[in-house]
């Protein structure tokens, strides 16, 4: 098995990890980045934070845009008090755990075939990691 070094000072445990382990990049002559997957995740985050902060404006579309589709996907008969009582437990178990829980839509208010509805029946309660690996999938 070929295996690599990642270059990155910060990088946590044995730095000597498989050639997979790396991103693919071609212009690399192994083809591969210098610096591992795990990495490339973790530099990614910190970049991701700093930038929201040195561009807030760049987001803040984002944001409003998620609002409008929220509230365009928001029936009438919602279960206003219910859904709250949603977030609350989410909140009240990401302080009892420490693990961070989200309210999530089962179905994205905007997915690529089918959109699903800010409503009781289309939220469920999942931690943020499996939050974001679900990203807008469905
Ligand atoms: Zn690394």
């Amino acid at each position: 098995m070929k295996t690599k070094r990642c270059s990155r000072a910060d990088h946590k445990g044995s730095a000597v990890l498989p050639l997979s382990e790396f991103p693919t990049n071609k212009r690399k002559p192994d083809g591969h980045q210098t610096y591992c997957k795990a990495c490339a995740r973790r530099y990614d985050k910190v970049w991701r934070v700093q930038d929201r902060k040195k561009h807030p404006e760049k987001y803040q579309h984002y944001q409003r845009a998620y609002e409008e589709q929220r509230f365009l996907a928001t029936p009438p008969w919602v279960e206003k008090l219910q859904i709250l009582a949603l977030y609350e437990q989410a909140r009240t178990l990401t302080k009892e755990t420490g693990i961070k829980y989200q309210v999530d839509h089962v179905v994205p208010l905007k997915g690529k075939h089918i959109s699903g509805l800010h409503c009781l029946s289309n939220l469920q309660i999942i931690t943020k990691d499996k939050n974001l690996k679900k990203s807008n999938k469905f």
